[in-house]
């Protein structure tokens, strides 16, 4: 494993034009994320609020902060103020919670609805067929501090690319059906991590999310 430089550059050089790399920093410190931004990332993602805080009070400010782990509606007050995007809106309850934080704190949030995808019942995520009902029924498009930008999900994890690049074809094409259909605005389709993020990038990803291939191993 080369140094964090040295990792972003090899990544970016694998990115088609027009493709967001958000560089995953939960649990590392910010001497590391500080290595990423000297290199000249500047879009980094987190999965706990409290620790995305930290790290935003002692980082510059043209960081973009994405969150991308499950969030608790108690959370959302933490980082309404200054998140750039969210990427894990995986329920109504959640949708409209996030509704009235950004409210609250003047802001229009970018946002992601999170699907489920993968085979494993412990990922999180929206069932398609009840997210289509929402946007059917106009309830999301009615949240007004709310900005869609479009979706995230997450393959299962096993070696069978097969099962993979498929998991991911049926996201892009709900994501397509989706903005035709209710979102015309919407312009991201964040799928992609290191193991899959070159499968994703076939099926028409706009956004990786990547960690352990650019600062290493986490330690939990
Ligand atoms: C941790 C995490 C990632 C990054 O995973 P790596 O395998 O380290 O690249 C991407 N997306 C989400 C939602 C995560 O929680």
């Amino acid at each position: 494993m080369g140094t964090i430089a040295d990792n972003l550059a090899r990544i970016r050089q694998t990115l088609p034009e027009g493709v967001t790399l958000v560089a995953v920093s939960k649990f590392h410190p910010v001497e590391m994320i500080r290595e990423a931004y000297e290199a000249g990332q500047r879009i980094f993602g987190e999965s706990r609020p409290q620790e995305m805080v930290a790290k935003w009070k002692v980082m510059p400010d043209d960081i973009q902060w994405h969150m991308i782990g499950h969030l608790q509606t108690n959370k959302i007050k933490y980082i309404a103020p200054f998140v750039a995007m969210i990427h894990s809106i995986d329920s109504w309850h959640l949708a409209e919670a996030i509704d009235r934080e950004a409210a609250k704190v003047e802001r229009t949030l970018d946002v992601l609805l999170q699907l489920h995808i993968a085979q494993e019942e412990t990922k999180f995520g929206w069932d398609a067929v009840e997210l289509e009902r929402f946007l059917r029924e106009g309830m999301l498009q009615g949240l007004s501090h709310l900005r869609i930008r479009g979706l995230m999900g997450m393959a299962s994890l096993t070696d069978d690319t097969e099962q993979v690049s498929g998991e991911f074809r049926r996201l892009h094409e709900t994501f397509v059906r989706f903005r035709d259909q209710f979102l015309p605005a919407m312009d991201t389709l964040s799928m992609g991590m290191s193991g899959d993020y070159p499968l994703a990038l076939e099926q028409g990803s706009t956004l990786v999310r990547i960690g352990s291939s650019i600062f290493g191993e986490r330690q939990y």
